[in-house]
């Protein structure tokens, strides 16, 4: 199935839940799911009443939540979840982890830009370099010890400057050089320095089926 195209603000919509898919927005008053609870999908005409969400309903959201957030298709979401299944650990929490450790999620954590979205093209138009060698995989998993940086002339990509010119608060498990646009994985990524309000446990019992 291919990428959804549409209104990114309609996904937060219809998933009823902050999906940070357009950078500063998110973050402003103009956040339209900003406090507000949906009971409509948009689109759709107010109904007299509302037919119960079943248990499987409720678990699939929860994994088109995680999805969208971190902009995976269903083949490559799959794959994460049969290598965090083979893994130590906890499942949920090492899908969640392994997605936090994709190169585009590393990117927009470290402030390099302001959205996923645009942290993911930032990697494929070859911007990025991790140890000084360019990487245009947006999935490419980092690991402690590497060095994230914009290359050469990219720096001068108004995005990127725009950017940095944002405070933002940067994870535990990274440091950056904001002026030189690099940053560092120093850590491993925990459960709870990922904010959203994810329930993982409901994603492994879809899977479980
Ligand atoms: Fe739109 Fe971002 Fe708010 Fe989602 S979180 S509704 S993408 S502004």
């Amino acid at each position: 199935m291919g990428r959804y195209t549409g209104p990114k603000c309609r996904r937060c919509k219809r998933l009823k839940m902050k999906l940070y898919l357009k950078g500063d927005r998110c973050y402003s008053e103009k956040c339209p799911v900003e406090g507000v609870r949906y009971i409509n999908p948009p689109g759709e005409q107010p109904k007299r009443w509302y037919p119960r969400e079943t248990p499987y309903g409720i678990q699939l959201r929860e994994k088109q939540r995680v999805k969208e957030i971190y902009h995976l298709r269903e083949g490559q979401f799959k794959n994460l979840f049969e290598r965090a299944t083979k893994a130590d650990g906890v499942t949920g929490e090492t899908l969640l982890i392994l997605l936090e450790k994709r190169l585009d999620n590393v990117v927009y954590r470290l402030g390099l830009t302001t959205s996923r979205t645009q942290a993911r093209q930032a990697v494929a138009h070859g911007h990025i370099e991790v140890n000084g060698r360019k990487v245009d995989i947006p999935s490419y998993e980092t690991s402690v010890g590497d060095v994230i940086t914009v290359r050469g002339k990219s720096k001068d990509i108004p995005f990127f400057s725009e950017a940095l010119a944002h405070e933002i608060e940067v994870k535990e498990w990274l440091t950056v050089k904001r002026r030189k646009m690099e940053g560092k994985v120093t850590g491993e990524p925990k459960r709870e320095d990922i904010e959203y309000p994810i329930k993982e446990n409901l994603i492994v019992e879809l899977y479980s089926k």
